[in-house]
């Protein structure tokens, strides 16, 4: 049975549009890229001149987050982080972890 648009629910018709959009950027990859380059080429000064306005608010929301989110980030912090060397550390070391020995051999092999 074909789905239409009356007979689908807002799930299915999300799923559909995000499928289309993501076909249509696989598709148009080169011509996107392109395009938004150019946008950052052109606008590069506003963009950098906004970035700097902002960044103090960023800051300020960082910070906030930060003390919103406390709890959770500590916990999360000392989740279990199982990396794909077959590795485990927490979420708070894995880019200590990352650094490693072990774990700098096993991207090499990875990639041979
Ligand atoms: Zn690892």
């Amino acid at each position: 049975m074909d789905t239409t648009i009356e007979t689908m629910t807002l799930e299915e018709y999300k799923a559909k549009q995000k499928e289309y959009k993501r076909k249509y950027y696989l598709k148009n990859k080169e011509k996107i890229q392109a395009k938004n380059k150019a946008y950052y080429k052109k606008n590069n000064e506003v963009i950098k001149e906004w970035r700097v306005k902002n960044k103090q608010k960023r800051d300020e929301n960082n910070v906030i987050y930060r003390e919103l989110h406390k709890q959770k980030i500590a916990l999360k912090s000392k989740e279990p982080y199982y990396c794909d060397c077959g590795s485990i550390s927490t979420y708070s070391s894995k880019y200590a972890h990352f650094k490693s020995k072990k774990h700098i051999d096993f991207i090499k092999k990875k990639k041979n």
